[in-house]
């Protein structure tokens, strides 16, 4: 929601999910007499010489148990089977039209002897498969390169796993559990926080509320410039106590409240950052007014607030200092020339 996230096409954990789409494509010829063998029949090529790897016999069990069971459903069911996975692709419309019953994606209408089978290659092409034929380490590392900031972009408040120390979660949209055939559809996967994604988002279906059907977006399409205010807020009185916080966020239209109401935004904002860090950031004040002016009244006080605010908003997903100071404090140690004339460049850019 704080930025959108890169989307790259032409990536191979891209091409894991064209090959499901067109294995889906052939089913609609299967009948009982169809044999799974060979699987060229089934499978764009690449993906057959996959398949017939001696190190993917299990993924090809897992082929061969849904197909098997697939192909004695009656004519009927089999036809709806196609067709849901079909419609169950195009991520954005779904998010994003209301109209679209949900439901219908749902692993509960599967049929029902189909169903264990289907959660089970879907499970396994997203654990194994996506990370080997798919590369999804290498996708990560790639997303990460282009992004502009290294924060969450579902929350703001936590970093993002720098790829050398570890792939990020990637958090299912829709999720798996619920959605079994959106598992390896690239546009229903994004790199998350681990906090949002395992603590606060979990296994939200996030186009339900309740049993009614709602809006949700697609961060690789839709972003705000997220503004927070804090009118009508109490501050805590001293250091022991905590505030009383309004958090609002802007602009509010219906992504942003859903946005909100998934990662508890307002919550986390008031209780880990300003309950959390108040007595750093004012101490963080105190030197900051030291250094530049101590005020002699309350009007100059809050002047003060308000040039910090606005300081600190100029890079509104910025880090915590610890790192920040130290680097400052060794830049200004750092005395290699080509270094500091390109930063009085930068500065005066
Ligand atoms: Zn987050």
């Amino acid at each position: 929601m704080l930025f959108l996230i890169p989307q790259i096409p032409k990536h191979q954990a891209y091409r894991l999910n064209k090959h499901i789409r067109l294995f889906f494509r052939r089913l609609a010829n299967v009948d009982g007499t169809s044999n799974f063998n060979p699987v060229s029949n089934y499978f764009h090529s690449e993906f057959a010489n996959w398949l017939n790897r001696p190190d993917q016999l299990t993924l090809k069990s897992h082929f061969e148990a849904f197909f098997d069971r697939f192909k004695v459903l009656p004519s009927a069911q089999r036809l709806l089977v196609v067709q849901r996975f079909s419609n169950s692709q195009n991520i954005e419309n779904i998010l994003n039209d209301i109209l679209i019953d949900g439901q219908l994606f749902q692993a509960k209408t599967i049929p029902r002897t189909l169903r264990p089978l289907v959660k089970e290659l879907f499970k396994y092409l997203y654990q194994t498969t996506l990370v080997s034929f798919g590369q999804i380490k290498d996708h990560y590392q790639s997303v990460y390169n282009m992004l502009e900031t290294k924060t969450c972009p579902f929350c703001g408040i936590e970093r993002l796993n720098a790829p050398s120390l570890r792939k990020q979660d990637y958090d299912h949209i829709l999720n798996q559990s619920k959605y079994p055939y959106g598992s390896v559809n690239m546009r229903n996967l994004v790199p998350m926080g681990t906090e949002c994604n395992r603590s606060f988002k979990g296994s939200t279906d996030v186009i339900y509320q309740a049993t009614a059907r709602v809006k949700y977006y697609s961060p690789f399409i839709l972003s705000h410039a997220i503004k927070v205010s804090l009118t009508g807020s109490i501050p805590p009185n001293d250091f022991d106590t905590t505030g009383n916080w309004k958090v609002k966020i802007h602009p509010n239209n219906t992504y942003t409240r859903r946005w909100e109401a998934v990662f508890k935004i307002k919550k986390r904002y008031a209780e880990q950052m300003l309950n959390g860090c108040y007595v750093d950031w004012m101490k963080d004040f105190k030197i900051y007014i030291k250094r530049h002016g101590l005020p002699t009244n309350s009007v100059e006080i809050r002047a003060k607030f308000k040039e910090m605010g606005e300081m600190l908003l100029e890079n509104p997903l910025s880090e915590p200092n610890l790192v920040k100071g130290a680097f400052y404090r060794f830049l200004s140690t750092y005395t290699n020339r080509t270094y500091n004339r390109a930063v009085m460049d930068f500065i005066r850019s």
